[in-house]
């Protein structure tokens, strides 16, 4: 019964200021006038036609109609559940809800004074104009609108740090690079984690200055090693998020900043999550020309989520990283042990080397040099360094 057309003669009344919300409308055929009855008389809102949705507002806010509608002509009109609309917005990002809920309060409260307050309403029926129950709208949308805008001030102030985590080579047992991991020391927070900001940031653009900004730390970084004398340069692995990879320009600003800072290309290393938003052919391209430019590419998160075998064939990473996730495992349950070693096998054949993330004792290190695990990464190896400490720990060896 739900979609059900409904079928109205010219004059008809589809419902009316004050009806509680039931369902919304699309135009089929026909147009529907819609308005206010005010102090002096009816004042039109709008006349709509095939294609207009109508009565939305008291399905999303859950409150009494505050207009009115009815045929001007032959109409067709299909309901649309509101428990249809209503998941859609409870799914929508909460600060396209806030912005939704804020305009429809504007709205509503200009209709009241078009019809009248509640008070001078000549049926004098009760009718709140206010939204009775906000969309689903918490202080976490307010909160996310206000650490964004923090995020773009503490990016214009130098505030987002650049920490580096040592890579251990097993076999040498020498440090062989570093990944660059973003802190932002957050003036009230304190310390905000990049799991939090990152995916915020992702979700505009901001994640392409912060992206650079990183790199622009990380080139000064090794551009400082050189100073000292240190010839044999460290990598140092940058990651990028597919947001920055759409970026035209990436790899020439990348270029660009490594140059101003006197870094050379070969140590810098890019980190690729794979996941969904990735284009397969953008990503071969990038490989490519950041081989061409003489930098490496690394698969990050190797095996979680997204990671699909029938794309690495055509992706020619230098570096895989293995997922924290088997490592922690795998000296607990012998078929992860067995997938940890039959991927170091497969990332061999394919001529990358294997970095494996979270190694946290001595036994998975152990385990990782057996299986010919080239790469270990994790607090066992070492936590995140600030820059200091990673300029002595490469100058002091
Ligand atoms: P990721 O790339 O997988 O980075 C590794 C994360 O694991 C880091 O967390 C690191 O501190 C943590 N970790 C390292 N070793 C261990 C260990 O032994 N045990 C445990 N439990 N954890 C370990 P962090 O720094 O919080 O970074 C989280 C994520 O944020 C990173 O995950 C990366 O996806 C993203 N991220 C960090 N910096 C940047 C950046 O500059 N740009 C972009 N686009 N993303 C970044
Ligand atoms: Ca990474
Ligand atoms: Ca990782």
């Amino acid at each position: 019964m739900a979609n059900a057309r409904i079928e109205l003669k010219p004059g008809e009344i589809l419902f009316e200021a004050g009806d509680p919300p039931s369902t919304a409308f699309l135009v089929e055929a026909g147009e529907v006038l819609v308005y206010v009855r005010g102090p002096d008389g009816i004042v039109e809102l709008a006349r709509l036609g095939r294609g207009d949705l109508l009565g939305e507002m008291a399905v999303l806010d859950r409150a009494p109609r505050t207009a009115s509608a009815r045929a001007l002509c032959d109409c067709v009109l299909m309901p649309i559940d509101a428990a249809q609309l209503r998941e859609r917005l409870d799914d929508a990002d909460p600060i396209v809800r806030a912005l939704l809920r804020s305009q429809l309060q504007r709205y509503r409260g200009a209709l009241g004074v078009l019809g009248g307050s509640p008070e001078t309403d000549p049926d004098g029926a009760q009718r709140s104009i206010a939204p009775t129950s906000p969309i689903g709208v918490d202080a976490a949308a307010i909160d996310k609108i206000r650490l964004e805008t923090q995020l773009r001030e503490a990016l214009a102030r130098g505030e987002l740090e650049v920490r580096y985590q040592p890579l251990l080579e097993i076999g040498s047992a020498r440090i062989a690079g570093y990944e660059a991991l973003v802190r932002w020391q957050h003036p009230t927070r304190g310390p905000v984690s990049p799991a939090e900001f990152i995916r915020l940031a992702e979700e505009t653009s901001l994640i392409v200055p912060v992206g650079y900004h990183v790199f622009r730390q990380v080139a000064s970084s090794l551009a400082a090693l050189r100073a000292h004398g240190r010839q044999a340069l460290p990598f140092i692995a940058v990651n990028v998020s597919a947001r920055q990879l759409e970026e035209a320009r990436f790899l020439d600003e990348v270029v660009a900043l490594a140059e101003a800072a006197g870094a050379p290309l070969s140590a810098l290393k890019i980190e690729i999550t794979e996941s969904l938003t990735l284009d397969l052919d953008r990503v071969a391209a990038l490989i490519a020309q950041a081989h061409a430019l003489g930098m490496t590419v690394a698969l990050d998160d190797f095996g979680t989520g997204f990671s699909n075998l029938g794309h690495l064939h055509r992706l020619h990473f230098d570096t895989v990283k293995l997922d924290q996730g088997f490592v922690r495992q795998m000296l607990e349950h012998p078929r992860v042990h067995a997938i940890v070693q039959a991927i170091t096998r497969l990332v061999g054949a394919l001529d990358a080397d294997l970095v494996a993330e979270g190694v946290e004792t001595a036994a998975q290190l152990e385990a990782l040099a057996a299986i010919g695990c080239r790469y270990a990464q994790g607090w066992l190896v070492g936590k995140p360094l600030d820059r200091a400490a990673m300029l002595a720990q490469q100058l002091g060896s």
